[in-house]
Formats: structure tokens, C-alpha cells, sequence
């Protein structure tokens, strides 16, 4: 049922929820099936409910043997090692540890919240192994958990702004919501669960962190996650975690959108490219490993070139080897021709691309594995698939840091709950984007930030509704 406006502070709720994506479904579905009655604050409308989740196509699960669609074994070591790799070690192991072995429980769970699962898509991303798809993706995905939800008694009031918390001695009372940009009302709750994403679409805020340059990012998500929640609750001393200027952001085509333009607007053709920064050279290894366990660092390179802004440059022999673009690419017969197309110094640019060529050696170069075809030589060099970019016609992209979410956020322990100096609060959780920053101190591994909501969504909705019940 959707509630209305008028019902919701006539007496207190076991458990409120800020936000109706991923985590805050999770949290409001086990909760309501521990016997909590329970609201769901969501500040978009309807059509827009599930945040970022709404976007996402898949989430990485552990499990010891073939379970389908999942083929193999994908067991906590390889999947904690991988997590290192990417993180550097910036991660909280305990909670790391926890969010891996909780996460082979998931998928059983999702399927009997109404989620169907498919094959992995072919591409770049090949994670048949380690990632379980969504049939129908992210929004089918918050569809059948809102719907299961709902089901079971859960209200969910749509365009209801979190605006402020009512917080005294460690212990939240009631939340303020506006509903419909009126007058806020004071909802009173006994427990809190706190799900309301990141601060990725306040670009004030990412200026804070990022300088003017935040001003040429584009936030691939919903514009709604703002970072409201976040900031009442350091305010109010809850503890933080994470860097403010560590976030996933992946490199995207620069012609998509300021916000929402979603999955369609990633390139997957960086390791195939030579890549140029708008002085037309080049920066970075392209080629330094598979593109699932490198995409995530691309959007941080491309936020660090003059302008915010790169090129991707291929040939037309790697044109297949990646998911189709949305926009097309940018063609010319020849490299200064392109370059000139693109608003790149020509010579620059034909000179970097030269001496990439002449840096290549002679191997086989196969485009779905390490092949270790890498430059000689070469500074930066590309340590895989560098084979020389010759045949016309040229196609080139331009790339712009794509922001997905960030990862400042709000301290937890195993059980979700918030903490603050010395002491946690006595009756609020929080999961999702909005403690990624627990787990991803840096770097990011393709569906772990659906497999963090689920995991700690599900431990916030069961602890909050224990602590009521
Ligand atoms: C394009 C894209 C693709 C992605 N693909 C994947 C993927 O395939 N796999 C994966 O694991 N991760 C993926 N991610 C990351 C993933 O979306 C997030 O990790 C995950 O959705 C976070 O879930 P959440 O519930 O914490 O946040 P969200 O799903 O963003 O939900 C937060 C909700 O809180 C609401 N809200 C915000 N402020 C308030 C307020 N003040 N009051 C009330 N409500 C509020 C928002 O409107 C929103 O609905 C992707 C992200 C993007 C942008």
C-alpha cells in the first residue's frame, strides 16, 4: 500500500526507512517480516523510486559451486583477494569478510522477494562466473521488492523529503519529512534505518571535496542523492568513514547527460584505445587488466586531465570488440583528421599515436584475455592488447568522469548500526552507498556496491526490528 501524507504521524512507526533504493527495500522487507510495522520515506516520485539500484544489472555473490546462472566456484578468498587488489587494502576486513560470506545467502533470498536471474551479457564485462544478473536489470529489480514490500504491509511514501532528525542523548524519536516540498511534519519512529544513498548529485558538495573541477563531472545516477541524510547525521556526531574525495567513477561518453544517463553512456573501449588527455597524449596504462577490474579507476584519471576531459582513440579493427556505444564515434579516414574532429592538437596527437604504434610488438593479441601484448619502451606504457592502431577508418570518443556514488559515509558496526565517538546510537542502521565507505576505502570491484545494500540492508532491518519487537 502507498500511504498518504495524512496517516503517517498518527502514531509511532517500529521502523522508518530514508529511502526506497536497494538497501532501504532489503532493510524494510526483513523488518516487516520480523513483524515491524513499518514506513518507507522515498523523496523521488514514484516513477523514479529506486535510486541508483534502478540502474544496476548485477551483483557479485560468493558461492562454492555452480548455481546457476553462476558457473564455477567464486569462494571468499579469491573474492576478498579481489577486493584487495582493487581497494589497495584500504578496506575494514571484518566488515569486508562479512559482506562476502553473507552475500551466498543473497541470491536464494532475492529470488523468493519475486527477483529473476539471467546469464551474464556478453562484452567486455564477462562476469558469468562472479556476478549474478538481474532479469530486467535494476528496475525490475526494485519493481519486485517494492511490490513484495508493500505485501507485506510496508507503506512507502513517495516525493517525502527526509529533512531533519529528531535526535537527543544517542537516541532518534521521530524524523522530519516534507511531503510534496510542504511544511515538514514530525514523524515519530522507534527505530531508524538510514538508506538514502550518497552525495553524488550535490555538486556543491563534490566541490567541497574536488575543487571547480567537480563542475565538469556528470553523475551517471539519480539526481535525488544529495547527501541530506548524510549531513544531518554528522551533524548530529555520528562518525564518518571513508575519503570525501574517493567515489566510483567511471570514464563515460562526454555527450551523456548531467544526470541519470544510466549504464547506456559507459565505454568499454579503453583497452582497445590509445588514450589522450585534450593535449593529445597519453596518460595511463589502457591495457593494464581486464576491463572489469580496471573501469573504476578510469573516471578518477579523466577527473585529473586539464578540462576534466579525454579521448579514447581505436581503429576500426577493435570497433566490435566492446559493447556498442550509444552515441556514435567520431570517424576520420586519418589521425590528424580525427584529431581535428574531436578538437585535439593534430601533430600532437599523430605523433603520441606513432609512438605508440612503434612502441608495439609483434605477438598474438587476443582481445578476452591478459595477453600480455605490451609496449616497449613506451611511457606510460599499455601492458596489454597494444597492438598498433593503423587501419582506418579512426574512430574516437570523447571520455568525462562519470560519477556513480561516493563513498564518504556514515561509520558502522557488524550490525549496521551507526556509531558516533565512544558509543553507537541506540536505535539507528544504516546500509548502502550511504556506509560504502565501511568497505571501499578506495577503488571499486564490479557489483559489490549492490551486494554491500543487500547484505547490510537486510542485517539493518532485522536489527532494528529486534530492537522493537
Ligand atoms: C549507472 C549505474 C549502474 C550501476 N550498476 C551497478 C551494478 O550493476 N551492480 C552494483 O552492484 N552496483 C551498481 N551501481 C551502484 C549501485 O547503484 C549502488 O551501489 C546501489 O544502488 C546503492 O543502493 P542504495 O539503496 O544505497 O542507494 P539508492 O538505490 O540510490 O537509493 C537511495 C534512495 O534514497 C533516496 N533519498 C535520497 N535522499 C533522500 C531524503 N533526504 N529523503 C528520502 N529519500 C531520499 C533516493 O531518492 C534514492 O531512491 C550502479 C550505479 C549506477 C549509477
Amino acid at each position: 500500500m502507498t500511504a498518504g501524507a495524512d496517516i503517517i504521524a498518527d502514531r509511532p512507526w517500529d521502523v522508518v526507512v530514508a529511502g526506497a533504493g536497494n538497501a532501504g527495500l532489503c532493510a524494510a522487507i526483513e523488518a516487516a517480516r520480523a513483524g515491524a510495522r513499518v514506513l518507507v520515506l522515498e523523496v523521488a516520485p514514484r516513477h523514479m523510486r529506486g535510486g541508483n539500484s534502478r540502474h544496476t544489472r548485477n551483483f557479485r555473490c560468493m558461492h562454492r559451486g555452480p548455481m546457476p546462472p553462476l558457473t564455477g566456484a567464486y569462494e571468499e578468498a579469491e573474492y576478498y583477494d579481489d577486493l584487495l587488489k582493487v581497494t589497495g587494502g584500504r578496506t575494514d576486513e571484518h566488515l569486508a569478510r562479512l559482506v562476502i560470506r553473507e552475500s551466498e545467502a543473497c541470491m536464494p533470498w532475492m529470488a523468493a522477494q519475486g527477483l529473476y536471474f539471467q546469464p551474464s551479457l556478453s562484452g567486455t564485462l564477462s562476469l558469468s562466473r562472479t556476478n549474478a544478473f538481474f532479469l530486467g536489470g535494476g528496475k525490475a529489480l526494485v519493481n519486485a521488492y517494492a511490490n513484495t514490500a508493500e505485501d507485506l504491509g510496508v507503506q512507502i511514501l513517495y516525493e517525502a523529503e527526509v529533512t531533519g532528525l529528531e535526535i537527543s542523548g544517542g537516541r532518534a524519536g521521530a524524523v522530519e519529512v516534507s511531503v510534496k516540498g510542504r511544511e515538514p511534519v514530525s514523524v515519530p519512529c522507534k527505530a531508524l534505518v538510514l538508506a538514502a544513498g550518497g552525495f553524488e548529485a550535490n555538486l556543491e558538495w563534490l566541490k567541497e571535496a574536488w575543487g571547480p573541477a567537480a563542475e565538469n563531472f556528470l553523475i551517471r545516477g539519480t539526481p535525488y542523492n544529495r547527501g541530506r541524510v548524510l549531513r544531518l547525521m554528522l551533524d548530529a556526531g555520528a562518525q564518518s568513514v571513508g575519503d570525501p574525495t574517493q567515489c566510483h567513477a567511471v570514464a563515460i561518453d562526454g555527450r551523456a547527460p548531467k544526470f541519470d544517463g544510466g549504464i547506456a553512456t559507459r565505454l568499454d573501449c579503453v583497452p582497445f584505445s590509445v588514450v589522450v588527455n585534450r593535449e593529445g597524449r597519453r596518460f595511463f596504462d589502457e591495457g593494464e587488466d581486464v576491463w572489469p577490474k580496471r573501469y573504476a579507476i578510469w573516471g578518477r584519471l579523466v577527473a585529473a586531465q586539464p578540462g576534466q576531459v579525454a579521448y579514447a582513440i581505436i581503429e576500426a579493427r577493435s570497433r566490435e570488440l566492446f559493447m556498442p556505444s550509444v552515441f556514435p564515434p567520431v570517424e576520420a579516414p586519418t589521425i590528424e583528421a580525427l584529431a581535428e574532429k574531436l578538437g585535439l592538437p593534430p601533430a600532437v596527437t599523430a605523433e603520441t599515436v606513432a609512438r605508440f604504434n612503434a612502441a608495439c610488438r609483434p605477438g598474438r593479441f587476443h582481445p578476452t584475455e591478459l595477453d600480455g601484448l605490451s609496449t616497449q619502451g613506451l611511457d606510460p606504457p599499455k601492458t596489454n592488447w597494444a597492438r598498433p592502431i593503423v587501419e582506418p577508418p579512426f574512430l574516437g570518443y570523447p571520455l568525462r568522469p562519470g560519477v556513480t556514488f561516493t563513498y564518504l559515509g556514515l561509520k558502522v558496526d557488524d550490525t549496521a548500526r551507526v556509531q558516533r565517538e565512544g558509543a553507537a546510537f541506540e536505535n539507528v542502521w544504516a546500509a548502502g552507498e550511504i556506509i560504502a565507505g565501511s568497505i571501499l576505502g578506495q577503488g571499486y570491484l564490479a557489483g559489490f556496491g549492490m551486494t554491500i545494500g543487500t547484505v547490510f540492508g537486510r542485517i539493518a532491518g532485522r536489527e532494528a526490528a529486534a530492537h522493537v519487537l
